[in-house]
């Protein structure tokens, strides 16, 4: 019997591109404004500190404020995922969801979704690549109201990656059920593949753009209401 759904964000529960077309844009318009505004917030002057590190090990250059800015925004484009980007980038769209600058997008099939699992005592849980703090806002700014009560667990990259068996098991036993109790839902047939090593269920996503594998799939959420 399943007593957690397990739910992949970007191609799953939400567009792919909400991140790389919204957030993304977002925090690099941002990022002079809000470094130059809060160079001296304790995690913000870490950040930079990191930052000034990172570029000394690989580059052997002394940056200026403005230059650290400029690798910041750089990163940005290459999508790196350096910890002390993460940090301001998190900080920066807490600022844009609060003053309603744009909401976490979410599928319509999701919200019902959720309030039909709930219904029957099942419980609803995130695993993505983005951190917990920035799933959070997407789920609490979203485009359907805020979810996060109907939500009781978060995991990121901390339990490992999501093409890596372990990482199924280590949720599994955060949560204190079997991976056979747990079901995982993702467009990625990787993510898929591993979560079903561990032992649990797993369904693909294919939403507009998502190629089919495989693994059973559905286009919405709509076809799994009636199997709960
Ligand atoms: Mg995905």
């Amino acid at each position: 019997m399943i007593k957690l759904f397990l739910f992949d964000i970007e191609g799953t529960t939400t567009d792919i591109s909400f991140v790389h077309k919204v957030l993304f844009p977002y925090s690099l318009a941002s990022m002079e404004h809000y470094v130059l505004h809060h160079q001296t917030l304790p995690s913000v002057s870490k950040a930079i500190e990191d930052i000034r590190k990172t570029v000394w090990e690989e580059e052997q250059k002394q940056l200026g404020l403005y230059e650290v800015i400029e690798k910041l925004k750089d990163w940005i484009t290459k999508d790196r995922k350096h910890p002390a980007l993460k940090e301001i980038q998190g900080l920066i769209w807490d600022v844009g969801y609060a003053k309603g600058e744009f909401q976490g997008h979410l599928y319509s099939d999701v919200k019902p979704f959720f309030t039909k699992i709930l219904s029957t005592n099942t419980a609803i849980g995130i695993y993505s690549s983005g951190s917990v703090h920035a799933q959070k806002l997407i789920f609490g700014y979203s485009t359907e109201g805020d979810l996060t009560p109907m939500i009781s667990y978060y995991f990121d990259t901390k339990v490992g990656g999501k093409r890596e068996k372990s990482s199924y098991e280590k949720i599994a036993t955060e949560t204190n059920l079997t991976p056979q109790e747990i079901h995982f839902f993702s467009d990625i047939p990787e993510e898929l593949i591993a979560a079903k090593a561990a032992g649990m269920g797993v369904t693909q996503l294919l939403r507009a753009g998502t190629k089919s594998s495989s693994f059973e799939g559905i286009t919405s959420f709509e076809s799994f209401m009636d199997v709960i």
